[in-house]
């Protein structure tokens, strides 16, 4: 084209970025690869492979080993083996090395840019301008973890040899994401890149090699879904990590449920991005093209749902149009590409097998008549409108460059689209006016919330999810949590004085009038409830019979969840109040110590002095959480941003709560205080064999000012009504004080809630950390 008829058009020209680098590479190291264990390059046993492609062009790249269980064990050994030196060295040489990394990974930035797009089919300005920066600044901010650690996080050591698998839509900044934080940590690591996307890891192993990284502390398996369920599964492995799809999320939930592995899993997302009609609408199309056609959408985290305020809804969609009509697609060199390949034609085929379902449940399609390619695998960008908010394609992850728009008249209704999800992964306000920007970004039930801008991600700011999109955070002193484990102290070992432990008589109580009036009710609601069943059972101590308690059922756990359901209002109840309150109950458990001590000494047999310092305990102990309520603050995270991130401890919700027979009543408050404290609803399971500690308290709350519903409490046979609560679908999180921890684990695999073992000498932090996520608020500003 000569340079008049470019002026006349002002056409875009090809910009092609040279592959030289990446082709060398691939010469010399292919065409077939081997796999990175124990510091050695080594080929499978079994010789299996399988072919990895370039999607734009359908080109052969390479051979990728296939590993089986014989080269999963020989990592996750080498891991073993590292593990002991690793996690002694101090951290500044842990730090040295993760630094070293960080400078190879700029060193090598064109030839790791190169290698993901022709792998993935990402366009090369994405993976040069966005992946590998990330990748790198997440060495070097996990270098300062590393030299930081002792005197940071003091009580804690690694979690051990970490299992860590990954997807195939940002290859390198999810091994960054996974690798760094662990070795800072301490820990040695086993990693699976996915199978469509294995190279650039194998580049990275390279790297490590180059820096001298002691063998076995990164080992990279290759292979398909059937190495990463090996490496997931392993007897050996005592920590997951994982990121991809929901399903394959629940698969790992439920095979590491009672093996006693840590679990963080990064899962899928249906994120709302949200725009009102006093938003900078330029500025939102802007953020929209970014939210839904980076990486072709492909992105756990994409802003695939728009909210459109019904005002202006005509007006964004016609300029929406006009913009998907100006986005370049193809070849995924050429810097001036906006959209480039799909990564596989599975995955084309899965997201036009979704919008053909779309168009069938009555949704409307529209994409541009830009021309495609005619090699490759690519598809046009996509937008749905007249689709209700029950549809298929609105309530599931497509995974490509496909957004539905639904319309909303105020913001309450936005928010309660927005949260009309069973994700819970980010989400993006678009509004110029503060109050309704902030309000929209605290009610959105996600891990991360950009206001007025998208998927902006830093090392120093958690990344993670709530509800089925996963648990657990990467990046930041947050993400430093799930690669840590707290150590053993000589305190932590000396066990709670235990003044209990008998079992009570389960047989039901004969039904005479007389024993329902001795029966210590539900509480469920603010209200003291018969149990539904109509059963009750004794509670005995050493001198014989000491009360009844109703023998809870299912049915008692659903009203229980309903009623902690409708009580989040106390989320919101500012953190004063909510310290006042505990406050209160503290105040009104001192003043009828008397007759709690005499009740614990009558059901534990423990002596009247025992008793008594154990009522003092737990009013200290309520006293304690009170004080915490106001004082577990978030923080504004430096970022690379201009602007503020503001990373917000935020409550879980809903929590089911097994409370220790040790000191019924210090143990209960230590477990369920720190959850108030926090905002969150519980629904407490007192000991089984002392509960009556528990029921006492019923008038305690009711004279405290505790809202309704806040704090429910079911009394009865564990086993019985337990494992219903574990696998409530309104329960969010699990806190395990007695019990069988495994048990809770796999009868809460559907809905992949949160499970603490609880640790009850754990230091306050901990209690905290547990009883809260982390919700970062990303706020750009600047003049
Ligand atoms: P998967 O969740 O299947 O894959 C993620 C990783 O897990 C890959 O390394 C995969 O291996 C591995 N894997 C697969 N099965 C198992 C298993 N049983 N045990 C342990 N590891 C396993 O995602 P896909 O790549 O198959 O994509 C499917 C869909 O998942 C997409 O259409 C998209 O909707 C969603 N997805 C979501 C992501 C997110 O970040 N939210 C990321 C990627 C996908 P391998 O790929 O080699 O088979």
């Amino acid at each position: 084209m000569a340079v008049k008829d470019i002026l006349e058009s002002l056409d875009w020209g090809p910009a092609p970025e040279s592959d030289k680098f990446a082709r060398e590479w691939l010469d010399q190291h292919g065409p077939s690869f081997g796999m990175y264990i124990d510091g050695k390059w080594v080929t499978p046993e079994s010789g299996d492979n399988f072919e990895s492609f370039n999607p734009a062009t359908g080109e052969l790249l390479g051979t990728i080993s296939q590993a089986g269980e014989s080269e999963v064990n020989s990592a996750v050994a080498a891991a073993r083996a590292a593990l002991p030196g690793w996690s002694a060295s101090p951290g500044h040489v842990r730090a040295r090395y993760l630094y070293a990394i960080a400078r190879q990974v700029q060193k090598h930035h064109r030839l790791l840019a190169v290698i993901e797009t022709l792998d993935n089919g990402k366009p090369i300005r994405e993976t040069r301008d966005a992946d590998v920066p990330l990748v790198a600044r997440h060495f070097y901010h996990h270098a300062g973890w590393a030299q930081l650690f002792d005197e940071t996080f003091p009580g804690y050591g690694p979690v051990g040899v970490c299992g860590q698998v990954i997807p195939w839509n940002f290859p390198l900044l999810m091994l960054a994401w996974k690798i760094a934080p662990a070795l800072a940590a301490g820990n040695t690591v086993v990693l699976k890149p996915a199978e469509f996307t294995s190279i650039s890891a194998l580049v990275f192993a390279e790297i490590c090699n180059s820096v001298g990284l002691p063998p076995g502390v990164v080992n990279i398996v290759t292979g398909d879904g059937k190495t990463g369920a090996l490496i997931t599964e392993h007897d050996d492995i005592d920590k997951v990590a994982f990121t991809g799809s929901t399903e394959v999320g629940r698969i790992i939930r439920k095979a590491t449920a009672g093996s006693g592995k840590a679990l963080t899993l990064e899962l899928g997302g249906k994120s709302p991005f949200i725009v009102f009609e006093d938003a900078d609408i330029d500025s939102a199309i802007e953020g929209l093209v970014n939210a839904i056609w980076f990486n072709q959408g492909q992105v756990c985290c994409a802003g695939s749902r728009l909210l459109v305020q019904e005002s202006i809804a005509e007006r964004f969609h016609e300029k929406l149009r006009s913009r998907m009509a100006k986005l370049r697609i193809g070849d995924p060199m050429n810097k001036a590409i906006d959209m480039g390949a799909i990564v596989d034609e599975s995955q084309r085929k899965t997201i036009d097998d979704m919008c053909k379902l779309g168009c069938d449940e009555g949704g409307e399609m529209w994409q541009p008549s830009t021309e495609l390619p005619e090699q490759g695998c690519f598809f046009l960008p996509t937008l749905f409108t007249n689709v209700s908010p029950s549809s298929t394609i609105v309530q599931e992850e497509v995974f490509g460059p496909v957004l539905v728009s639904l319309t909303f008249r105020n913001h309450k209704e936005a928010i309660s689209l927005a949260n009309n999800t069973r994700y819970g992964l980010a989400g993006s306000v678009w509004s110029q006016d503060i109050d309704t920007a902030l309000e929209v970004a605290r009610s959105i039930r996600a891990g991360a919330i950009w206001v007025n801008c998208t998927n902006q991600f830093d090392a120093n700011a958690g990344f993670g999810g709530c509800r089925e999109s996963g648990f657990g955070r990467e990046g930041g002193r947050e993400g430093m949590y799930a690669y840590m484990r707290t150590l053993p102290s000589e305190s932590q070992t000396e066990k709670m004085e235990n003044s209990g432990g008998r079992k009570a008589t389960t047989e039901p109580s004969s039904s005479g009038a007389e024993s329902v009036d001795r029966t210590a009710k539900m509480y469920i609601g603010g209200k003291q409830k018969r149990p539904d069943g109509g059963y009750t059972m004794d509670v005995t101590g050493p001198s014989g019979t000491v009360g009844q308690v109703g023998r809870g059922n299912r049915k008692d756990i659903r009203d229980a969840v309903e009623a902690a359901s409708g009580a989040t209002k106390w989320a919101t109840t500012n953190a004063h109040t909510r310290s006042q309150i505990l406050y209160y109950i503290a105040e009104n458990l001192e003043q009828r110590s008397a007759e709690f001590a005499a009740r614990i000494s009558a059901m534990t047999g423990s002596t009247t002095e025992a008793a008594e310092s154990e009522v003092a305990d737990a009013v200290s102990e309520w006293f304690r959480w009170a004080a915490w309520a106001d004082k577990y603050d978030g923080a504004v995270h430096e970022t690379t941003m201009h602007g503020l991130v503001l990373a917000l401890n935020e409550p879980l919700g809903v929590v089911g709560v097994t409370c220790p027979d040790e000191r019924p009543l210090c143990g209960f408050t230590r477990l369920v205080a720190p959850l108030l404290a926090m905002g969150n609803s519980v629904i407490a399971v007192p000991s089984e064999s002392n509960p009556l500690a528990a029921t006492d308290l019923y008038q305690v709350l009711e004279t405290s000012d505790l809202p309704a519903g806040v704090l429910n409490i079911v009394t009865g046979i564990h086993s019985e009504f337990v494992p219903a609560l574990a696998a409530h679908d309104g329960v969010d999180s699990m806190w395990v004080g007695t019990g069988d921890v495994d048990e809770v684990q796999i009868a809460s695999v559907s809905n992949m809630k949160r499970v603490w073992k609880v640790n009850m000498d754990a230091s306050a932090d901990e209690f905290l950390r547990q009883s809260t996520h982390v919700k970062n608020i990303w706020l750009p500003h600047g003049l």
